[in-house]
């Protein structure tokens, strides 16, 4: 069984950067790196790539859905699918618009786009493979290509790649406070804490 955690909603930027800070810490099930770390690689991937401000904070954020449960373990070995990009989608849409919320939102299926190479499909991870069937598998042809021209599709595609590159233990990043100014830059102002 999965050990379960109390569910952790914060009520604000300050409380989501607690959240990233505290359960970030903690490894990153079926993967090398904490939660922490691969959400800096990732967010980093983003900017290095020239990626909007809005994107670079989705890459950072896309995974707060594994971490507002806080849950040990490995949910995929175990057949669950923790449905993690519609739970961060849906937290992060009280501080920021469909240019954060809705790549996060697309992630997993941008994967499921990805996959229907079947390069993509052999390069990613173990932990990645066994998630993706749970997940509904690769898309059809017809398919993935819906996919990439709906809204922010191409921007979840982006965020896909950098994510499943963002897995590499020990890799150098800037710290989470150097990300934060974005962060703030990018929340509507009346909701910014
Ligand atoms: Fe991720």
């Amino acid at each position: 069984m999965t050990p379960s955690a109390t569910p952790w909603l914060p009520e604000d930027l300050d409380g989501l950067r607690a959240l990233l800070r505290s359960r970030g810490l903690q490894r990153y099930t079926g993967e090398p790196v904490s939660h922490l770390e691969h959400a800096l690689q990732c967010a980093d991937l983003a900017q290095r790539a020239g990626a909007s401000k809005a994107l670079v904070v989705a890459a950072l954020l896309h995974d707060v859905g594994h971490l507002i449960e806080g849950a040990a373990g490995t949910p995929s070995l175990e057949g669950i699918d923790d449905r993690h990009e519609q739970r961060g989608a849906e937290l992060l849409a009280r501080w920021f618009g469909s240019e954060v919320t809705e790549p996060v939102r697309l992630h997993v299926d941008a994967k499921r786009a990805l996959a229907a190479d079947p390069r993509y499909l052999r390069a990613l991870s173990e932990d990645s493979q066994r998630s993706l069937a749970l997940q509904g598998g690769p898309l059809e042809a017809a398919a993935m290509a819906r996919f990439v021209l709906q809204p922010f599709g191409a921007d979840a595609i982006a965020l896909r790649r950098w994510d499943d590159a963002a897995k590499r233990p020990g890799r150098a990043t800037p710290p989470l406070e150097a990300f934060w100014p974005l962060v703030q830059a990018c929340a509507r102002p009346a909701r910014a804490a």
